[in-house]
């Protein structure tokens, strides 16, 4: 089965076959970085991440760009209210979103690409589409586009443009223009305020046009797909059709993929409301970053995504038995070779890409997966998986955790991240103390606690327990326990 994607421009599921190449060219819009991202972000990051992961999977290149958002209203008005440079401000941002993506797992994109130095590829976009008599300079310098002259506006979000056309403001520029629905393209400057000049006169970019200007500069006029959150969808996305078609007369993206919203136990995520998390939060609560991971990639990313506590209790019990697994896979088994385990190994695998396939499915995905676990866990408690079944049990493993990526446990070098991070710059913050016992874990190397397990393992066997004692106390203070198995062996791990 082909991979097939809900494309909202048809407003279908269709198949989404790759371009002659083999070559996915993809542009996903990226954070505005004038504060820290929240979880709702990164539920947005994390689903192009596992569309990115799984064409590679497929076996296609990828050339998907990211754009860092790093001029905007917010941004300009903060910078000037704290007399610095647009740059000065952002930068701190900028830094913490990629350490945010690091803590979950995200890959980068092939091309990262920052707003601020694509000014002059938007104004010559502008000039364009002014030479076309599309743009308007208004008289106070700003630019806009005159949505008359592009008579699909509205194909990609099926807004009822009649009603656009009663007085809904298509954008919140507070700047003269012809006609209402009209949207910003450039802002002429304010006093005090960040400006650029370009060719097009001096000023500042609207939002849109930065995405047309960079998706297009790397992608070329026509590309494969597009995505963001679904709240882009309009106004943002229409008026990137809008800018880049009229301009171009070819078809802008092919595909859009917009991802649902994340709510938090059942309410919009707001600081008033308190229920407002960025991934630094709820890591410093104590939870493991791989928890957030599973939890955000669990769920279709055109499904409603109600963030719990209870949801990311669940799902760090959820790694904790994937990982526990591969151990047990890992350690001796009984030789031969079973049928059944081999069996479904292959049909786990068959059934987890054909969910990915059917929408990037990945509740069913890991659905297929956790069913596999459950019957390879029974049968091995019967001495029936046998040392050649761990093979393909484990490349089943394997191709989720292709998409997944939380067996790795990495979460104690990466709770270390945020609680110096916190210690640092943010004195005086709760930090709990599952955090704290996490981040301490960090401090010992792999190597360092084989060392001190063997040596616990010699005391014992020395019936020297109080020295054996000592050891796993130790241990246990950096949060690394010790688990005696049947077989005698002792394995650890980081609680
Ligand atoms: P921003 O930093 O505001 O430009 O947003 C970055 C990305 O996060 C965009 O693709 C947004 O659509 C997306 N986004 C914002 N809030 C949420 C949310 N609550 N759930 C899912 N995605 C979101
Ligand atoms: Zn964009």
């Amino acid at each position: 089965m082909p991979l097939c994607l809900f494309n909202t421009l048809s407003g279908q599921v269709q198949e989404f076959a790759p371009s002659d190449d083999n070559l996915i060219r993809m542009y996903c819009c990226g954070p505005t970085v004038y504060d820290y991202g929240h979880i709702g972000n990164f539920r947005t990051f994390v689903a192009v991440d596992v569309l990115r992961r799984f064409l590679k999977q497929s076996g296609r290149k990828l050339r998907h760009v990211m754009n860092i958002t790093d001029v905007d209203d917010r941004i300009i008005e903060r910078s000037a209210a704290a007399a610095i440079t647009v740059r000065q401000y952002t930068e701190k941002y900028e830094q913490a979103f990629f350490e945010d993506m690091e803590l979950l797992g995200i890959e980068r994109p092939e091309l990262i690409v920052r707003a601020t130095d694509h000014i002059p590829e938007m104004a010559g976009l502008i000039a364009g589409l002014a030479a076309k008599d599309i743009a308007y300079r208004a008289d106070d310098g700003s630019y806009y586009f005159r949505i008359a002259r592009f008579p699909s506006y509205g194909k990609l979000s099926k807004k009822d443009l009649a009603h656009i056309e009663d007085g809904a403001r298509v954008d919140s520029d507070r700047f003269d223009k012809e006609e209402i629905r009209d949207f910003a393209l450039w802002k002429a400057p304010k006093p005090g305020e960040a400006k650029w000049q370009t060719a097009i006169g001096e000023g500042r970019p609207g939002w849109h046009i930065e995405c047309s200007a960079m998706a297009m500069k790397y992608l070329g006029p026509g590309f494969d797909l597009h995505a963001g959150g679904e709240d882009l969808m309009f106004p943002h996305h229409e008026n990137e059709i809008a800018q880049s078609e009229a301009l171009t007369g070819q078809v802008f993206a092919r595909f859009w993929m917009h991802v649902r919203f994340l709510l938090v136990e059942g309410q919009k995520m707001s600081k008033s409301l308190g229920n407002f998390y960025t991934v630094r939060d709820l890591v410093l609560m104590g939870h493991k970053p791989s928890s957030i991971r599973f939890l955000l990639a669990g769920a279709p990313y055109r499904k409603q995504l109600n963030f719990t506590f209870d949801g990311l209790n669940a799902a760090a019990s959820s790694v904790e038995r994937l990982r526990t697994f591969r151990l047990r896979l890992q350690g001796p088994l009984p030789p031969g070779r079973s049928e059944p385990m081999q069996r479904l190994a292959g049909n786990t695998q068959t059934a987890m890409r054909r969910a990915l396939d059917d929408d990037l499915n990945t509740a069913e995905f890991s659905g297929a997966l956790f069913e596999l676990v459950r019957q390879a866990n029974t049968a091995a408690d019967a001495g029936e998986v046998r040392s050649e079944d761990a093979a393909p049990l484990l490349a089943a493993l394997a191709q989720f955790d292709e998409i997944f990526d939380v067996l790795e446990d990495g979460d104690a070098q990466r709770a270390a991240v945020v609680v110096a991070w916190a210690q640092r710059e943010r004195p005086g913050m709760a930090i709990s103390a599952a955090a704290e016992r996490l981040a301490r874990a960090a401090a010992f190397t792999d190597e360092q606690i084989e060392a001190l397990v063997g040596a616990h393992v010699a005391a014992r066997k020395a019936r020297n327990f109080k020295e054996s004692d000592a050891i796993r106390g130790r241990l246990a203070e950096q949060g690394i326990v010790l688990e005696n198995m049947k077989d005698g062996t002792v394995r650890w791990r980081r609680k």
